[in-house]
């Protein structure tokens, strides 16, 4: 049974004032807020366990091992990967990202071709970009039409036996949009040799995720946007690409033998884990995997989706507001503007005053706003917490930033 004020209750934050109002949070897509037992497994590490991972014969630092180990295997069930191994810490998507692009620089040459699409998020375009200077690769995109859609036969076009690298995201955060990723994948193994790279920021906290049935090389999301600390995340690789590929940051746990003479590397995953990880943290994404299972992927996905299809009726009844992509397959997100008010931060600034959280501006996707010819949009963001009396706060809250600002 989903008991929405069962749910809420495990969220203490949630239950405060903020400028007076009770706070409505709808910034889920930037971090999500953290239950309860993610937050008491995180004091627990800090109060009772606190050591070093790996390196430890004391009997704290094998507790926070088997701790840190436990997680990992929980992660790969969660994405339902084939080995533990394949799972790497991160501090979140951005370095899940940057590691990929630079392990890849060797295998890339002048004229190769990396192919992003036109709805990604700054951390799936600069890294790329960094690469092509590194390499003398070439940037190609996928372009979206006026409902913010990806135009997949304009990646026919694209892909070539030029193509080393697909990278796109699974979920827009600038607009919910859920791309057809499993036929990117498709197309792309069809006709290349490309690496395939799955950016899953948005769509972890929300989907099922099958990395094995996906097929992808690689798959990274962040832990705080679905209920774990900041500073937490993953990069999935496949085993056989991951034991390809150099290792990233050199230092301490990558080593099997160190000397002046050279190094040799240690197995999967600690050869792209130098240095001390976020233990807690880790610890603590485990826990969130735990909270999400508990309620139910199914449960949160069905929640999420009526939230989102209540929100865009009520929204599309205030007059003069544009909903963009809102002819798209979305999820999580609702992203608008109000015509005649020019800059979204003066809605998100009167939605503040009423305890209500939402995210305004280019949300890391100057690309997006470019193509849309705006400068940013306001963006309401949910999470299974959420309730439909806050998206009636939400609504409210526009209709009156529209009459004080038009
Ligand atoms: N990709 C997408 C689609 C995102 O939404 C985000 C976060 N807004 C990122 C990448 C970057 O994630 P992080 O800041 O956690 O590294």
């Amino acid at each position: 049974m989903f008991d929405i004020q069962e749910i809420r209750s495990q969220f203490s934050i949630l239950d405060q004032k903020v400028n007076g109002k009770p706070l409505v949070y709808l910034d889920n897509a930037a971090t999500s807020q953290k239950p309860n037992s993610v937050l008491e497994v995180w004091n627990k590490y800090y109060t009772e366990i606190n050591a070093n991972v790996h390196r430890g014969i004391h009997t704290l630092s094998q507790l926070a091992t088997e701790e840190m180990e436990l997680s990992r295997r929980k992660i790969q069930k969660f994405i339902n990967a084939k080995h533990d191994f394949e799972i790497i810490f991160t501090k979140g998507t951005t370095e899940g990202l940057n590691l990929i692009s630079y392990i890849l620089t060797q295998k890339l040459k002048k004229d190769d071709e990396i192919i992003i699409s036109y709805l990604e998020h700054h951390s799936n375009i600069v890294p790329w970009q960094l690469l092509c200077e590194r390499t003398g690769a070439k940037l190609r995109v996928i372009p979206i039409d006026e409902n913010g859609i990806l135009q997949l036969d304009k990646l026919d076009e694209l892909l070539s036996e030029k193509t080393k690298v697909v990278s796109v995201n699974q979920v827009s955060n600038a607009l919910g949009i859920v791309n057809p990723i499993e036929e990117i994948i498709a197309k792309t193994r069809k006709n290349t040799n490309a690496y395939i790279v799955i950016d899953g920021a948005q769509s972890a906290p929300h989907f099922t995720i099958d990395v094995q049935k996906l097929d992808c090389d690689f798959f990274v999301f962040s832990g705080h946007k679905m209920y774990a600390p900041m500073g937490t995340g993953i990069l999935y690789g496949k085993q056989e690409v991951l034991e390809d590929l150099p290792p990233f940051h050199g230092g301490g746990e990558m080593i099997a033998t160190c000397s002046f003479d050279g190094t040799t590397y240690a197995g999967l995953p600690f050869k792209f884990e130098a240095g001390t990880p976020n233990v807690g943290g880790n610890i603590a994404l485990g826990a969130a995997v735990d909270f999400i299972q508990k309620v139910g992927q199914e449960n949160i996905q069905n929640h999420e989706n009526a939230l989102l299809e209540y929100a865009q009726r009520q929204l599309l009844e205030v007059e003069g507001l544009k909903i963009y992509g809102e002819k798209a397959h979305r999820t999580g997100v609702v992203s608008f503007n109000l015509e005649g008010v020019g800059i979204s931060s003066d809605v998100g600034m009167i939605l503040d005053k009423m305890g209500i959280a939402v995210r305004t501006g280019h949300h890391c996707t100057q690309p997006i706003m470019n193509f849309f010819n705006i400068a940013g949009t306001v963006r309401a963001s949910f999470a299974v917490y959420n309730t439909f009396n806050e998206i009636d706060s939400l609504v409210e809250g526009v209709k009156k930033a529209q009459r004080m600002l038009s």
